[in-house]
């Protein structure tokens, strides 16, 4: 189905690189390079309410750090910048309205406040199967009605229509099958009302249109897949999805839930590449660059976080790790994260 294998890391500029976040980079970039095949970057920024100043210029210099340059971008000859959904709005609208087209997406013209105020009313309310009735979008009102309303600029939002009760799966590259049922999932927004597609209906048409073969994320983003599958179904593309493998978590040193920012400051051990000062609150999460780590020990480190070889080594070089690497060794559960361990890395490099 496949033939060159194609990656793409897709960071949203919503702040620095976190441990998971790099590490996702890395085994998209030793795949690639095992495969001779092309890393792609591609800035998931079409959120405005969460776009945070900088955070694009961190990862971009961040990979740089690192090493991993994209072997492509949107300007011809390299060195290759990134892929950005910002400027790519005006592509994903056609595919919204082909959804519409095809039953599989509707219309739908609630304001915030009539949201809210169902909210109110029913306990657990998800504007999917059981509720979408009631509400006012392209399947309760009439043709003539939905397009006086579009025509006369109504703000609206595209919606995905959830089958009530399928069962949908697929195989994940680390965890083998894995099922959903469609009835645990709202009717996600595809379309906002700025225009904007949200990260569902966008993470798919790039992948379909960058012809991405293997797509690796984190874990936080497994829920998501049943939707996404559902879209490459409905766009008729299923033939061509790619692979998906969702990581693991990178767990906090005690194995109590996930290793977050606020560890690092708590616990005094950097959960960042490099330096991050959030321009909103000016709170600084300390990075591995500025503890003196150089890159190798630093990415030594982090290939090490949930994945071996099948032996006791656990110095490898990066042309190493590339031939050795392999998804079947990723392990399945989180990996603890501690920084001594971290720090022998960087002794012995
Ligand atoms: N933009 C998503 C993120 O910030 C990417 C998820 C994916 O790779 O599909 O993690």
């Amino acid at each position: 189905m496949h033939d060159n294998v194609r990656v793409r890391f897709a960071p949203s500029p919503t702040g620095g690189l976190h441990l998971g976040g790099v590490r996702t980079v890395l085994f998209n970039y030793l795949f690639a390079r095992q495969h001779q095949g092309k890393f792609i970057l591609r800035i998931e920024d079409t959120d405005q309410t969460r776009y945070v100043a900088g955070a694009e210029e961190y990862i971009l210099d961040c990979l740089k750090w690192c090493g991993f340059q994209p072997d492509e971008g949107p300007v011809n000859g390299g060195p290759y910048g990134p892929y950005r959904q910002s400027e790519r709005k005006a592509l994903y609208r056609q595919y919204a309205e082909q959804l519409v087209e095809s039953g599989n997406a509707y219309y739908a013209f609630d304001t915030p406040a009539d949201l809210e105020q169902k909210r109110k009313e029913i306990a657990n309310f998800q504007y999917g199967y059981f509720y979408r009735d009631q509400m006012r979008n392209s399947l309760t009102l009439s043709k003539e009605e939905v397009k006086k309303l579009i025509d006369s600029g109504v703000p609206h939002v595209i919606r995905i229509k959830m089958p009530e009760d399928e069962t949908v799966s697929f195989i994940d590259m680390i965890r083998g099958e894995v099922s959903f049922q469609t009835s645990q999932s709202d009717d996600k927004v595809l379309l906002k009302a700025d225009g904007m597609p949200t990260y569902h209906l966008a993470v798919v048409v790039d992948d379909y249109l960058m012809k991405i073969t293997h797509a690796f994320r984190g874990e936080e983003w497994l829920p998501s897949a049943p939707v996404h599958l559902l879209l490459w179904k409905y766009l008729g593309w299923e033939d061509e999805m790619p692979r998906w493998a969702h990581l693991p978590l990178i767990l906090k040193p005690d194995g109590n839930g996930k290793l977050s920012k606020r560890d690092g400051a708590r616990l005094g051990f950097p959960v960042y590449a490099m330096n991050w000062t959030d321009p909103n609150t000016g709170e600084l999460t300390p990075g591995f660059r500025e503890m003196g780590f150089l890159p190798e020990s630093f990415i030594n480190m982090l290939a090490m976080l949930g994945w071996n070889d099948g032996t006791d080594q656990e110095l490898f070089g990066l042309e190493e790790l590339i031939q050795k690497f392999s998804l079947d060794r990723v392990n399945k559960s989180g990996a603890k994260f501690d920084y001594e361990k971290a720090k022998w890395f960087n002794t012995e490099w």
